[in-house]
């Protein structure tokens, strides 16, 4: 049933709603559309759990100020209309939400970033942050610094690996187009809406090929199928809607049905815990005191403050043994480097900074990034 997620997850959800907005919705002859976007966050206010916006838009506002009445021709071209654009947009979401007293951040990736693991963990700790804190994060591609093309649809495929990130509850799409057709609905009257795919198998792939349900949208239907691919197969469910129209797009689909809900693929957890367990080359060994295996043992993360002592060398995001006082308990991916986490031995996050002359980067193992041993 297409319509649960939204009734569930707006009224009770607990984890991240991430909402991906493209271009055409948010600049429309040349203008940010400034109710839509305040009906949108009217809207996501409600919701009791975090809220991502990853939002588009950098280069439909930057070009009107940059005086170009066209597309932008040329990689630099686009990138200075980025660069000029998001300043702007940032300042509209911003805006937008303090109307609500809520704060926003300006986060801008690149999909490299999230093949790094290193940078990977700093995203994923510096929006967990924000997140604790209440605060909207405004997630775009960081266009400036793109060494391809720009690619309209690459903010999709950014949205899916946030969701994954951040562990999201669901990961929305909002495009120009309803969702996904058996044809294209423009040159084909027999065209129908898909409402559930519980599955994207091959026959859902050759949809995006004959642009059924799309034009029309920036990314196409194929950089659609591909963010759902990714984030379904992250656990995420991803729900693709239309943000045409004056109405909050949610409220639109509760009351409409008109959407495609792909479902979540349900084994993502059990096999990244599976591979943890299935890593055999320790490079160190951190012990932990009695309240951090009970911690443990609760599905939380390693904290400095459970720390007892550390054997290295080892560098951060390697494998680990998690040492409890009766012996190993379980494995996991480290945080910190061994030099970093001696010194870290016992300390509250407050004392991080004294410690390493940074703000630390938190947990010494991440719960997502540990698995303990049975018995
Ligand atoms: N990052 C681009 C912008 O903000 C849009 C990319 C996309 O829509 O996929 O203008």
């Amino acid at each position: 049933m297409s319509v649960a997620p939204y009734s569930t997850i707006i009224q009770n959800g607990q984890q991240p709603l991430v909402i991906k907005i493209g271009s055409s919705l948010l600049v429309q002859d040349d203008q940010p559309r400034v109710d839509w976007m305040q009906a949108l966050a009217t809207e996501l206010i409600q919701r009791p759990g975090p809220v991502v916006l990853v939002s588009s838009g950098a280069i439909a506002l930057g070009r009107t100020t940059l005086g170009l009445d066209r597309k932008p021709t040329n990689l630099a071209e686009s990138q200075a209309a980025a660069a000029v654009g998001q300043i702007q947009l940032a300042q509209r979401w911003a805006e937008t939400w303090h109307q609500h007293g809520r704060q926003t951040a300006q986060v801008l990736l690149t999909l490299d970033d999230l093949e790094d693991r290193g940078r990977y963990l700093n995203a994923r700790n510096t929006i967990e942050t924000l997140l604790g804190q209440s605060i909207v994060p405004i997630i775009n591609e960081n266009d400036t610094v793109a060494t391809g093309e720009i690619r309209f649809g690459d903010n999709d495929r950014l949205a899916a690996r946030v969701a994954q990130l951040t562990q999201a509850e669901l990961l929305v799409l909002l495009s120009d187009v309803d969702g996904l057709h058996t044809a294209n609905p423009e040159m084909d009257q027999s065209a129908r809406l898909i409402p559930d795919v519980k599955h994207i198998d091959a026959s859902i792939d050759a949809l995006a090929d004959d642009g059924s349900g799309t034009n029309y949208g920036t990314g196409g239907m194929r950089s659609k199928l591909t963010a759902a691919r990714i984030a379904t197969a992250a656990g995420c469910p991803v729900l693709l809607t239309s943000g045409l129209g004056e109405q909050a797009p949610l409220s639109r689909y509760a009351e409409t049905g008109r959407g495609t809900h792909f479902a979540a693929l349900d084994q993502p957890r059990i096999l990244r815990k599976q591979w943890l367990q299935s890593l055999q080359q320790h490079a160190g060994r951190v012990h932990l005191d009695a309240g951090a295996c009970a911690a443990l043992e609760q599905g939380g993360s390693l904290l400095a403050v459970g720390l007892t002592a550390v054997d290295g060398p080892f560098e951060r995001g390697s494998l680990v043994g998690l040492i409890g006082p009766n012996g190993p308990i379980g494995q996991g991916l480290s945080g910190y480097s061994y030099d970093e986490a001696s010194r870290l031995i016992g300390l509250k996050s407050d004392a991080f900074m004294d410690a390493l002359g940074y703000a630390g980067r938190g947990p010494i193992v991440h719960r997502d990034d540990l698995v303990l041993f049975e018995g």
